[in-house]
């Protein structure tokens, strides 16, 4: 016989029925099982009190429900009866002041520095600061296998999430080339490099000139700022156009990166060829007046390339 009829309501089930007319608290559903209920919620005088306390304090009801040591209904009955509301009261975050945290994949304690934190904007207010679970030499990796595991695929996703961010990006660089020097020259050497690579036939391929040059943009910079005549700065690092030029103004003048032996006497048709290395070397390069170097073109003898490169070194000598 199935338990149901064994639980069933009837006047044989004597004990079940006085539960039910002299204890109060259990209840019988539908089927005849003994649903057992909660205790009723009566709040005394002092839990009315502290909660009150506690909500002029700023605690939402989880930390109030801690601090007494009752549910979190309770409290939130409590509430109510006080007409307060705690919806929109959040649990204080903790994670801002861990100053260190096991990492999930390593396993290892870390300076909560090692740990990638994320800000957001939360919905009622204020910011949330979540640490990532994952340390960042666990992420890189993953990072890295994730890339390997088909670079294709990875380089195809970027490309199309780019395409559609294409007017953000645009924006970045523009707002970056104008402050920031290096990016600038760097957006220049690849875009120049680019040139020479597709009008020999081959490509750059998307891959950094930073590989296979010996110095750091770094130094590139501080090298051609070593050579700056004084109307030279970054703000008037662009190229020469005729509307603009006022042989009169040295403030609408340009200077632009002038190779002394010239880019066509050097031909190469990928970054490792020697003319690349030649070519981009520190010494074949300087700021030049953006005009002259238009004119002067690729008609360069080797006499004047010798008599160039004599007179920058003697001018570096000097500094
Ligand atoms: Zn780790």
């Amino acid at each position: 016989m199935r338990q149901r009829y064994l639980l069933a309501p009837t006047i044989l089930n004597l004990p079940i029925l006085w539960s039910k007319l002299f204890i109060g608290l259990d209840k019988f559903s539908s089927n005849g099982y003994i649903v057992h209920m909660p205790a009723k919620i009566v709040p005394t005088e002092e839990q009315i009190k502290k909660v009150k306390e506690l909500f002029d304090l700023g605690y939402g009801a989880r930390k109030i429900a801690k601090e007494l040591l009752v549910t979190r209904d309770h409290v939130q009955k409590i509430c109510k009866l006080l007409g307060l509301n705690t919806a929109d009261r959040t649990c204080p975050r903790r994670n801002h002041l861990l100053t260190e945290k096991v990492c999930k994949t390593c396993k290892i304690l870390k300076p909560i520095n090692d740990f990638r934190c994320r800000q957001k904007e939360s919905l009622i207010g204020g910011i949330i600061i979540s640490i990532e679970p994952y340390c960042k030499d666990c992420e890189k990796d993953r990072n890295k296998e994730r890339y390997y595991n088909d670079v294709e695929l990875t380089r195809k996703i970027a490309r199309e999430r780019n395409k559609t961010r294409r007017d953000h990006i645009n924006e970045y660089e523009r707002n970056r080339t104008y402050s920031d020097p290096a990016f600038k020259l760097r957006k220049k050497v690849s875009a120049q490099i680019r040139q020479a690579l597709k009008k020999n036939l081959s490509s750059k391929g998307n891959i950094s000139f930073l590989n296979f040059i010996t110095y750091s943009l770094e130094d590139l910079k501080l090298y051609l700022e070593s050579l700056f005549e004084p109307w030279m700065s970054w703000e008037n690092y662009g190229r020469y156009t005729k509307s603009t030029w006022n042989e009169n103004d040295q403030s609408t003048w340009k200077w632009s990166l002038d190779h002394i032996t010239p880019q066509t006497h050097l031909p190469y048709t990928s970054m490792e060829d020697d003319n690349f290395k030649i070519c981009w070397a520190l010494e074949n390069l300087r700021p030049y007046d953006a005009k002259n170097n238009i004119e002067e073109g690729n008609n360069r003898s080797q006499e004047e390339i010798a008599k160039i490169k004599e007179e920058i070194r003697i001018k570096r000598l000097r500094k």
